[in-house]
């Protein structure tokens, strides 16, 4: 199996990921609170339930496989954010984590701004009905018409990724007589993944302007040139994702904030805003301790302040871009076993109805995720298995190793936590497999916010 995969995306780094449990759990139908949503809890007669529905009418409603979104969940995540950074902050969600209409609208009142990287991603903002001065776009690759979108949409920033972008923008802010806000995207030189970080990875990536090379000042002078057209606002860095240690902030911070010095010593400005990005971790098996939202607000004002202090600078406001910590915990997959397949001495697959069409990361990443028996309790004894997908492709593993009780049977419905982050927005029709609903609950109530595929949209846009 290739180790270059992680988790939380690619890295140069060859660790290993820590070994497996081996252990069961003392209770199998015990539903651990790190990677349960929050109102996720066990019916009398020992069924899961959520939002107040037990996924055995959700199942018959709305079918399997369904990803099921806790709204109570999301709103509290969303709140916790706005919460721990304050006024003198602001949230960014980061869409493609997983982005629809009703999210937007959920964002929108619960006060967070929103990070885009697409047209289609601005589309579903707009039509959701985010204000478009909370917009934030991104990308390396952003086409003109996409730069054009969120220029004469009027969104709040543009992030600048390349010399070639700054110019193509600033013709098309000119064009529609646009003073366009616009961040620079800084590479930092820091690659942070979950339990380590490397203070000076290579800077060999597609995303932004080399602070070490002198490219990120280099795009400074290249966007001051447009004193017309464009409005430098401040400096971005990302440093990576399922991030759990803040030590990779404290050297993205050290150098955006030095090259908000150098901009002041060279241009005489101080710009007015930094942002440090997203990738905070979640748990997606009880070993994971992710940091809540108020432990981070804190220890990046800490960082930020001791380095703006340092560098005699007054504290620019400061945004962060979480997708994975606010929507990856409130989600989880629900699927029908199909087989139950005991390969004597060697193990036990368990295929359910989905697959790697609607959780990819378990092939690309190499993840890990837990999974419990929903329809019902047991008190069989535990049984080591793997829970495998129906695509053809003998990676489209679920789960690659999950304790479930021996009795597990055909027609039993599985539930795989903390799939709410790019499971749905990386979902494809490998195999020509319609996509699964997301279906919110909440108080007792569900409603479809993304409707399940169907053969005939599969064959609407083959065009014979
Ligand atoms: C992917 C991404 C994020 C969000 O990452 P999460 O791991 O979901 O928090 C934030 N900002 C940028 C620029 C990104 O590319």
């Amino acid at each position: 199996m290739s180790r270059s995969a992680h988790p939380a995306g690619p890295r140069h780094g060859d660790v290993l990921p820590e070994a497996h449990a081996t252990t069961p759990p003392a209770d199998l139908n015990a539903l651990d609170a790190r990677v349960w949503s929050r109102t996720a809890t066990r019916t009398a007669d020992g069924a899961l339930a959520v939002g107040g529905l037990d996924v055995r009418t959700l199942a018959d409603e709305y079918g399997t496989p369904a990803y099921l979104l806790d709204e109570e969940d999301f709103r509290a995540r969303c709140r916790a954010w706005r919460t721990a950074f304050g006024p003198g902050a602001d949230v960014f969600y980061a869409g493609k984590a997983f982005l629809c209409r009703a999210v937007v609208r959920w964002l929108t009142e619960e006060g967070l701004n929103l990070d885009v990287c697409s047209g289609g991603e601005l589309a579903t903002a707009l039509s959701g009905g985010m204000p478009a001065a909370r917009i934030a776009m991104h990308g390396n690759n952003k086409s003109r018409a996409e730069l054009a979108k969120a220029v004469t949409s009027g969104v709040g920033r543009i992030v600048v990724d390349s010399f070639q972008e700054i110019e193509r923008l600033a013709g098309i802010a000119a064009e529609h007589g646009v003073r366009q806000k616009v961040q620079i995207r800084a590479t930092v030189g820091v690659e942070a993944h979950t339990h380590e970080f490397i203070a000076t990875a290579h800077e060999d990536q597609k995303f932004g302007f080399s602070l070490t090379g002198g490219d990120a000042a280099e795009a400074v002078r290249a966007v001051l040139k447009h004193p017309e057209s464009l409005e430098l606002i401040g400096v971005h860095s990302h440093i990576g994702s399922q991030i759990f240690d803040m030590s990779g902030f404290e050297v993205s911070a050290r150098r955006v904030v030095g090259l908000l010095a150098d901009i002041r010593d060279e241009h005489g400005v101080e710009l007015p805003e930094i942002d440090l990005g997203g990738g905070l971790g979640i748990a997606y098996t009880p070993e994971d301790d992710p940091r809540e939202p108020h432990e981070i607000a804190k220890a990046l004002a800490e960082i930020v302040g001791r380095e703006c202090e340092a560098a005699n600078l007054a504290v620019p406001r400061l945004s962060v871009e979480p997708g994975r910590a606010i929507v990856g915990p409130t989600a989880f997959t629900l699927y029908e076993v199909g087989t139950v397949k005991q390969l004597d001495g060697i193990r036990t697959y368990v295929s359910v109805d989905g697959g790697m069409s609607d959780n990819i990361r378990t092939a690309l990443y190499d993840a890990d995720y837990s999974v419990v028996l929903a329809g019902r309790a047991s008190a069989a004894e535990p049984m080591l298995a793997r829970v495998v997908g129906k695509h053809c492709e003998s990676g489209d593993i679920v789960v690659r190793d999950a304790f479930l009780p021996s009795d597990l049977a055909p027609g039993d419905l599985l539930a795989v936590p903390a799939t709410g982050a790019y499971c749905r927005s990386m979902a494809s029709n490998y195999n020509q497999v319609p996509r699964p609903p997301v279906v919110a609950v909440k108080d007792g109530q569900a409603r479809v916010l993304v409707r399940r595929e169907t053969e005939e949209d599969l064959l609407r846009l083959d065009v014979g």
